[in-house]
């Protein structure tokens, strides 16, 4: 066992950044940390949507919120509206927020569901401050006492400049940049670990542990380790995304948006300067040049650049820790942006290593249990992923039918059935997602509950259709005192830090 003095990064995109923020930031002086990356190869570029928990990154890292609006051309996130996920002209919002009240025992959706059979009017929707907001434009953090009032939210940021951000963060503490490209890697005849880079012009990075951050190319983790990879494109059948970004508009959405077509679905990100659009799509089903034509288009603004074309192949490393080299970003594997979770797998790889950071020496049970959590953590955002593509209920092509009549993995097979049955929900460990968005997709996608858990039949038929009254009244009450999105951006611009 080798105590872990030196840490090398090899890549400088959000993933490698990012983990040398994080590290640096919570490690402190007690490793070394050397970051190796090539401008002539460059990072991917795109990646601007977020998850609530990218809150939890500025809190570790002590960003101000109003530096990092500015500096990112940040907006807000409070929700991802799908459109024509379900039918055609049909759309619902899988927001960050919780519907009705959190009840303990028996979640809000099973009221919803006896309200729904006894003809109670109401979208379960109404009862969700993130949705009101989002549908209003409207937003500042409430802040609220109540729980009731909480609205969770996420970015939507430059990643080059989020790139840029974490990067000045990250030498300010230290870290150490190296500008080069890895031509070849020493390794440890006795175990096979890496002992150092090799640099195209013969400089050698030396290091204890290696996090590979070298994007889709997976340059430790599989040019050299061969570590393998679990393909997932059974299931998950768009391999190709081609990305571009138009001007911006009027005013911005505090949501994303997610537009289904024939073959795939395009993105919609608003920025402070820009949008960010991409398709992401089958190339299977659509030639480039068609999923240009959708693509542009599609757009809302006039487009600032080129499209540029992103292939790519949705699975898993088979161990993202293998020998002394971890596999942080694209490099451990990849899902598509649906639910903008691949910056959050970033964070939570991190955060995971941090946890178990190996600082006397690796052990195989650190190693084991590292990738025991990460594959859960991956299968899981996985099956949620699908969960859209298999609950659709679109009849014009040959992609969405296919979709609907495939065997799905097991464990997703068993929560819609639960979920259908009576409205029952598992929690499981290592889900992003918890009980409201399982909720939101499966019925945004058309998959209602039979039945509803006895305990919603607790009150009368009249005081239920009281109650959810006033639940809606008092979910919206905060509307009114909150200003629009784009002011609320512009204040925190323009305050200083
Ligand atoms: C179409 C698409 C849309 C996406 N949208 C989202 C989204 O909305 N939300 C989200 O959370 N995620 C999204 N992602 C994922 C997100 O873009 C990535 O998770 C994120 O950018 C991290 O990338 P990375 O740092 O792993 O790789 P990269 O950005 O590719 O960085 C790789 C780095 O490795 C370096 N490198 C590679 N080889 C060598 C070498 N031999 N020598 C030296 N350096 C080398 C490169 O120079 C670069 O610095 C999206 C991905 C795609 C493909």
């Amino acid at each position: 066992m080798r105590p872990i003095h030196k840490v090398v990064i090899l890549g400088g995109g959000t993933a490698g950044w990012m983990s040398a923020a994080l590290i640096s930031k919570v490690l402190g002086r007690q490793v070394a940390i050397e970051l190796v990356e090539s401008d002539e190869i460059g990072i991917i570029g795109v990646g601007e949507a977020t998850i609530p928990p990218i809150q939890q990154v500025n809190a570790v890292l002590g960003i101000d919120e109003a530096d990092f609006l500015r500096e990112t051309k940040a907006t807000i996130k409070l929700a991802i509206r799908f459109e024509n996920w379900g039918q055609i002209g049909e759309s619902y919002y899988h927001t960050f927020g919780t519907a009705g009240r959190n009840l303990g025992f028996c979640s809000f959706h099973h009221f919803w569901t006896r309200a729904q059979k006894l003809g109670i009017p109401g979208s379960y929707w109404d009862f969700d401050l993130n949705y009101l907001c989002a549908k209003s434009n409207k937003f500042a953090p409430t802040n609220g006492n109540d729980p009731i009032w909480d609205l969770p939210y996420a970015y939507h940021f430059d990643s080059g400049l989020y790139g840029q951000f974490l990067r000045r963060y990250a030498e300010n503490l230290g870290v150490v940049r190296t500008e080069g490209k890895v031509a070849d890697v020493q390794r440890a005849a006795s175990n096979g670990d890496i002992m150092a880079l090799v640099l195209e012009d013969g400089r050698v990075v030396a290091g204890d542990l290696f996090i590979d951050c070298s994007g889709g190319r997976g340059v430790l983790i599989q040019q050299h380790l061969g570590t393998g990879f679990e393909d997932w494109g059974h299931w998950l059948p768009c391999d190709r995304a081609m990305a571009v970004p138009s001007a911006r508009f009027e005013s911005t959405l505090p949501f994303t948006r997610s537009i289904a077509h024939g073959a795939g679905w395009q993105w919609r990100i608003p920025l402070q300067h820009r949008n960010g659009n991409g398709l992401v799509y089958s190339s299977q089903h659509y030639s480039d040049e068609q999923a240009a034509d959708i693509l542009l288009g599609n757009l809302d603004s006039p487009a600032l650049d080129a499209p540029k074309i992103i292939p790519f192949r949705t699975g898993r490393v088979r161990q993202q820790w293998n020998c002394n080299v971890v596999a942080v970003g694209l490099s451990s594997g990849f899902l598509e942006p649906l639910e903008s979770t691949s910056i959050y797998l970033i964070q939570s790889a991190i955060t995971r290593l941090l946890h178990l950071f190996p600082h006397a020496g690796i052990t195989s049970e650190l190693v084991a249990e590292y990738n025991r959590q990460s594959q859960l953590e991956m299968e899981l955002v996985r099956d949620f992923i699908i969960l859209h593509y298999h609950a659709n209920q679109r009849q014009d092509s040959t992609f969405w039918r296919d979709l609907r009549h495939m065997d799905v993995p097991d464990r997703l097979a068993r929560k819609i059935a639960l979920f259908r049955h009576n409205g029952a929900l598992v929690q499981d460990q290592y889900d992003i997602f918890m009980e409201p968005s399982w909720v939101q997709v499966m019925m945004g996608q058309g998959i209602m509950p039979e039945d509803y858990h006895p305990i919603a039949d607790g009150p009368s038929d009249d005081e239920l259709r009281t109650q959810l009254a006033q639940l809606a009244e008092l979910k919206a009450r905060p509307l009114s005192q909150l200003p629009a999105h784009d002011r609320y951006i512009d204040m925190q611009v323009a305050r200083r830090s």
